[in-house]
């Protein structure tokens, strides 16, 4: 994604997807999950010079109107045991609202109360998936993006159980994700992947999808037993352990910070924050 316009990633630089295409296919990158696979055979086919500027404040948002989005909580024993909490039997599903999600450099205004940071790997649905086996899953999957699942943590716990996950993750901003969606055959092994994030250049987050709780396929299999998932729906895999919540003493993301997340194979993303207006009303707790 390349000034608001679909862009093809092509020997260090990137093509227009709309024009490559001869208008074949949209320059709205979220239709392209649509076709996915006619799409990725056309891009198979392609090979033509890079002709587009990528430099980060240039590329927006890869996946920037989900239909849905999925979360996992607790899927890495490691943050389940710095939450307290026991390694959850079956996956821990939320949904982040997919107004929250932005673009992988923008500057995420901080609501009132503890904002807390959540390296993620986001899964982005090539396929519409509807009970698939957990075998078949990685077919339905157009590829991987770096995501940060940000969250109000007193808005998260707020109330006795069930907790509002949902909400305390949703606010705006809150599902940065990008740069790039990279296709699973793009990976010497999908199922794992290395993932990390650092705080003003401090490293706070490191692990691999390898010791995810449940895979990416086992969490497909599971959901789309339940409810269809449909192409351009992004799926947040969870957290490694070392979030600021968990940290003695505790860290809160602060305006000005920071907050540069990676995948292996996929690249970096930068988030800034910045402070709410004067006035603005911010959050409820
Ligand atoms: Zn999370």
């Amino acid at each position: 994604m390349s000034s608001g316009r679909a862009a093809l990633a092509v020997g260090g630089g990137a093509v227009d997807i709309a024009a490559a295409s001869g208008g074949r296919f949209s320059s709205d990158v979220q239709d392209i999950y649509g076709v996915w696979g006619e799409f990725c055979d056309w891009a198979r086919g392609f090979a033509g010079p890079a002709d587009l500027d990528v430099r980060p404040g240039n590329v927006g948002c890869p996946v920037p109107r989900p239909p849905q989005v999925f979360a996992v909580g607790l899927n890495y024993r490691a943050h389940a045991v710095e939450s307290g909490l026991p390694i959850p039997e079956i996956p821990v599903v939320f949904t982040k609202f997919p107004a929250a999600v932005t673009g992988p450099y923008d500057r995420v205004v901080l609501p009132t109360g503890p904002v807390d940071f959540e390296a993620e790997v986001v899964a982005v649905l090539g396929t519409r998936a509807e009970n698939v086996a957990a075998r078949d899953a990685w077919s339905h999957v157009a590829g991987l993006t770096v995501g940060q699942d940000l969250s109000q943590r007193a808005v998260q716990w707020a109330g006795d159980a069930p907790q509002q996950f949902s909400l305390g993750k949703s606010f705006a901003g809150f599902a940065p994700i990008g740069p790039v969606v990279v296709t699973p055959d793009e990976f010497d092994n999908p199922d794992d992947v290395e993932i990390a994030c650092s705080l003003n250049g401090e490293q706070m987050q490191k692990s691999r999808t390898s010791d995810l709780v449940f895979s990416i396929p086992e969490l497909i299999a599971y959901i789309s037993a339940i409810v269809p998932m449909m192409p351009g729906d992004l799926l947040f895999t969870g957290t490694p352990s070392g979030v600021g919540f968990s940290r003695d003493p505790k860290i809160v993301l602060q305006p000005g910070d920071e907050l540069t997340t990676s995948i292996d194979g996929v690249g970096s993303m930068i988030t800034t924050f910045a402070a709410r207006a004067a006035g603005a009303t911010g959050s409820p707790t």
